[in-house]
């Protein structure tokens, strides 16, 4: 059904204003005309707001579209030279901080590594994330680009709401650190949080036109996943939702350090690569495995075997439209996503109807950075009403 026109209220025309942005982002280049019926709102309204984000030039024209008898109409898309995030990728061995644009592309990035100590964890502290924010800041800003807000990715645990990370496991130097808030104060920005699976989830979907039910694989150090529900993060009730890595694959297994028995986690990850042959670090497994070591590559068999149980498990609880698969396993050796697949699609309980879309993150390592850059421009399309200035 058709919205009046020209809604009054204020909430009426953030909405309105939302929904624009939104089908604009997602069907670009899109005309007025084309925007009607996706946006379900009229032509007069369509036409105020798209004047509205030209002025605020958070749109440019591109092009023209198919005549349909008269004028060729006028295309629109979100404006990629103008508006910009700075996205903070803090993993386990490294931190990276990067000016990415409205359209997901990476501008400028600089990362740093983290310290390694002697157990095999990694320490990382604020100073390392500001100076490589510093840096982002300070080789960009000539250009004129403006920045809208700075996205957060980080290992759980942490508080997306407060903005606070936890404990994450392997990375120590910044437990209860309330980064959200810091990097806000001292840059003046808006400034959000999200675990690294919820933003590369996000990422996926914002920027490579991903299904809005999805889940999110992270097959990395360790093991974590991110759900979307109706293209919104399903972070669940105390933020624990899509920890995958936790699911007991075997009641007799020893204890992880979650305190859970015989979690996916310790068979199917880095470190469980790492477990059998403490000399050697993931990447090197990997890249051995790729150049034909055989006890490798049986090693790696098993890890994947245990991953496609636990995605296996995961979907048939969520039932997904698409499951994308992350990480440095996924990217570091190629055979695991295909046998994913294949055992996803055997075994999941749908089978016989149809099974999810399953296939390779398309950002790769990069997930994560270029999804909390979507964590802030999906704040910033729920809120226009404070990041777009009112004509005058
Ligand atoms: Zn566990």
């Amino acid at each position: 059904m058709r919205q009046p026109v020209g809604g009054n209220s204020d909430s009426m025309k953030r909405l309105n204003r939302s929904t624009v942005l939104h089908a604009i982002h997602r069907y670009k280049p899109i005309s007025k005309a084309e925007l009607v019926p996706i946006t379900k709102l009229t032509f007069a309204t369509v036409s105020n707001i798209v004047q509205e984000l030209m002025e605020s030039e958070w749109i440019v024209e591109a092009g023209y579209g198919q005549s349909s008898g008269g004028r060729k109409p006028i295309l629109y898309q979100l404006a990629d030279e103008r508006y910009h995030v700075i996205s903070v990728d803090i993993a386990v061995a490294s931190t990276t901080a990067a000016l990415i644009n409205v359209s997901g592309e990476v501008v400028y990035a600089e990362s740093e590594h983290h310290v390694r100590k002697e157990d095999g964890t990694f320490q990382v502290d604020l100073g390392t994330i500001y100076e490589l924010v510093d840096s982002v800041f300070e080789k960009t800003l000539p250009n004129k680009q403006e920045v809208i807000g700075i996205g957060i990715a980080s290992p759980g645990p942490l508080h997306a709401e407060k903005g606070v990370l936890l404990s994450p496991p392997n990375l120590t130097g910044l437990d209860g650190v309330e980064i959200r808030d810091l990097l806000k104060t001292r840059y003046g920005v808006e400034a959000r949080l999200e675990k690294d699976a919820d933003a590369a989830a996000l990422g996926e979907y914002w920027f490579a036109n991903r299904k809005p039910n999805m889940l999110y694989v992270f097959a990395d150090r360790g093991t974590g996943g991110g759900i979307l529900f109706n293209g919104s993060i399903y972070r669940g009730f105390l933020n624990g939702a899509g920890e995958l890595g936790h699911a007991t694959v075997d009641i007799h297994g020893p204890i992880c350090r979650c305190g859970n028995i015989g979690c996916l986690e310790l068979y199917a990850s880095g470190i469980a690569l790492e477990r059998n042959r403490p000399s050697m670090l993931m990447d090197a497994i990997m890249q051995e495995a790729r150049n034909g070591n055989e006890v490798l590559q049986k090693e790696l068999e098993t890890v994947t075997s245990y991953l496609a149980t636990g995605i296996t498990n995961a979907v048939n609880m969520l039932n997904p439209a698409e499951v994308i698969l992350g990480g440095a396993l996924i990217n570091g050796y190629p055979p695991m996503a295909e046998s994913v697949k294949n055992i996803i699609s055997e075994r999941c309980f749908t089978r016989e109807n149809g099974v999810p879309d399953i296939s390779v993150s398309v950002f790769q390592d990069h997930a994560p950075l270029i999804g909390a850059a979507a964590v802030i421009l999906q704040h910033v399309f729920e809120h226009p009403e404070q990041f777009i200035r009112q004509p005058k």
